[in-house]
């Protein structure tokens, strides 16, 4: 993968009349990368994903696409292709005609539509079912031709807005690896739209997470899950999502002390500023049941749910947790159970601005 950026975002704005979706997004994508821009509804990803396509106008900032200054530049100009949730076939073609019809209003030779078509048709598995129509095909082969339209055209980038969600769960997961294997074999650079983070996790080198117009924090996937930078980044990666409890630091700076009957201080894994107010981040997979005596958390269990290799706890009590224990358990609602968690696993966060501390 070379350093060279093939889309850099500097300073982008974007108002819809007195609302302002997007505030000054800074965001460099060297090429070859695959990006995921995740986020509740709302925060903005769409529009930052179309003002890119040319869809929408920025009303300030600069976008460049390979080093090219795109403000202003229509979206057939930009040399980059859309892949949407809604396929946005043409139903009275078939799926040659769906492929091969950006080529024809390039006005391409007939034979090098076809040697295209074929190449296509091979990469994304569609070469016996050229000749059908979209209503004819599955929703994972509408997406496969949605993907093929968009690599005859070996654009500069590949822009997908949510192009999985009208998919059944099994066939989304089979093509989160397929459009990932398909982006490493062509070489591509990706910008993935989604507000499903196992998606962003699982198929992004690079995740943006926005809220309210703005980055929140952006990195490597395990970056993201390891340091978050702030709550809302806490709290929406990872899955089930983690748990927050008030706290105070203790007077050693070594400890915090959960604002939560039935729980010792908790060690650190470094010093932090002694008696701060504090809410506490533990995820649901870090806490680990453990001898009673020595546990700094014993809770009652209210709910106890197994998907067979998992299984899921929820306590009650002031603070309702999550908590995944691996494999079966014999615990019941009602019972006590013993946690603890290792010093470096337990994050930090002021209780005011929700920054990590
Ligand atoms: P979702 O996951 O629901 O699609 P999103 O993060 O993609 O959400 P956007 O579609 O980018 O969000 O919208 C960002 C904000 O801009 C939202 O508050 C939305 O209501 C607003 N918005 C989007 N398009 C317009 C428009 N044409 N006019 C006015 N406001 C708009």
């Amino acid at each position: 993968m070379s350093a060279q950026p093939q889309i850099e975002l500097i300073g982008i704005d974007k108002h819809y009349g007195s609302f302002h979706a997007l505030k000054n997004i800074d965001l460099t994508i060297p090429k070859g990368q695959f990006v995921a821009l995740v986020g509740p509804s709302g925060c903005g990803k769409s529009t930052l994903l179309r003002s890119l396509a040319g869809l929408e106008s920025i009303t300030g900032g600069t976008m460049k696409i390979a080093g090219d200054v795109m403000n202003g530049v229509p979206p057939r100009k930009r040399d980059v292709a859309m892949v949407f949730q809604s396929y946005a076939l043409y139903p009275h073609m078939t799926v040659e005609q769906n492929l091969t019809y950006s080529l024809r209003l390039k006005r391409v030779s007939r034979e090098e539509m076809k040697r295209a078509t074929e190449e296509v048709a091979k990469t994304i598995g569609l070469s016996q079912l050229l000749h059908r129509y979209p209503r004819e095909l599955s929703g994972g082969q509408r997406q496969r031709v949605a993907m093929g339209r968009a690599i005859i055209r070996h654009p500069k980038a590949f822009l997908f807005d949510e192009p999985l969600s009208n998919l059944d769960a099994a066939l989304r997961v089979h093509m989160r690896k397929e459009i990932r294997a398909l982006h490493d074999r062509l070489g591509a650079t990706s910008v993935y739209v989604t507000h499903d983070q196992i998606e962003a996790m699982t198929m992004a080198d690079h995740v943006v997470v926005m809220r309210d117009g703005v980055i929140e924090q952006q990195g490597s996937p395990l970056e993201l899950y390891d340091s978050p930078a702030t709550r809302f980044v806490a709290g929406f990666i990872g899955s089930p999502a983690m748990n927050f409890v008030n706290g105070r630091i203790g007077a050693d700076g070594q400890s915090v002390a959960l604002d939560l009957p039935g729980t010792r201080p908790i060690p650190l894994g470094r010093a932090a500023e002694a008696g701060r107010k504090v809410l506490v981040g533990l995820r649901p997979e870090h806490l680990v049941a453990c001898n009673p005596l020595e546990a700094p958390l014993t809770l009652p269990v209210a709910v106890v749910e197994s998907t067979g290799s998992l299984t899921y706890v929820t306590t009650s009590g002031a603070a309702e947790m999550t908590v995944v224990v691996t494999g079966r358990s014999d615990l019941r609602a009602g019972d006590q159970i013993a946690l603890t968690i290792a010093p470096d696993r337990v994050h930090l966060f002021d209780g005011e601005t929700g920054r990590a501390v």
